[in-house]
């Protein structure tokens, strides 16, 4: 099924200049670029995109939490209070440089991207994805810096949340449609 997402190059991935390498990434995996610029995140637009919704900070404390143990640290915080923590570094740091918006479209383009984006920490991820490719940053290091941990990239989790996120970063007007020459090649139309 044709989807599209969103994906974000943080501040740490747009000063290293590694936008070129991201977007290469997902058109050599047969995708296509639909939106894309550069923005100066406000506070509004990254609350807005960084909701405080409780599944999603459960979410993220549950992953953060397992991740500590797994590390023999001792945890007394529960994990909506990581959840928010976490939130919170995420704020100042989308709001503190500049972030590549790209929508991405294409044959389960959510999942793909995420494939190819690799997992939350660059320290686990798989050298053949970008996280893990371009990153060794961890839960750790970042805890320890008190932010968020620098993995390059935001990537929608699923068709909802795409759906959400795209209106965020782009009117429809900004998004445009068109045909890869290899649509036939990849796909027999
Ligand atoms: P993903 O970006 O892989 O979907 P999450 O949605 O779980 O990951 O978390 C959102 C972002 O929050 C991550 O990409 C990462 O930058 C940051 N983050 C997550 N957990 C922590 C943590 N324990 N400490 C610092 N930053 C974190
Ligand atoms: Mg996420």
């Amino acid at each position: 099924m044709i989807e599209r997402t969103l994906v974000l190059v943080k501040p740490d991935g747009v000063y290293r200049a590694l936008i070129g390498k991201v977007i290469q990434r997902f058109e050599d995996a047969g995708l296509k670029i639909v939106g894309m610029k550069i923005v100066r995140p406000s506070k509004d637009m990254a609350s807005e995109h960084y909701v405080a919704d409780e599944k999603w900070l459960l979410d993220v404390g549950t992953k953060s939490k397992k991740s500590y143990i797994e590390k023999g640290m001792d945890v007394k915080e529960s994990e909506l209070e990581i959840g928010n923590r976490v939130r919170n570094y995420l704020l100042d740091y989308i709001t503190s440089g500049p972030v590549a918006a790209i929508v991405v479209e294409g044959n389960e383009a959510i999942s793909i991207v995420r494939k190819i984006g690799g997992s939350t920490s660059p320290q686990k991820a798989d050298p053949s994805t970008i996280r893990g490719a371009y990153s060794s940053d961890s839960y750790q290091m970042a805890d320890e810096g008190k932010r968020a941990v620098r993995n390059i990239l935001h990537m929608s989790e699923d068709s909802a949340v795409a759906k959400r996120e795209i209106s965020i970063w782009f009117s429809d007007a900004e998004l445009v449609e068109y045909k890869r020459s290899d649509e036939g090649a990849q796909y027999g139309i």
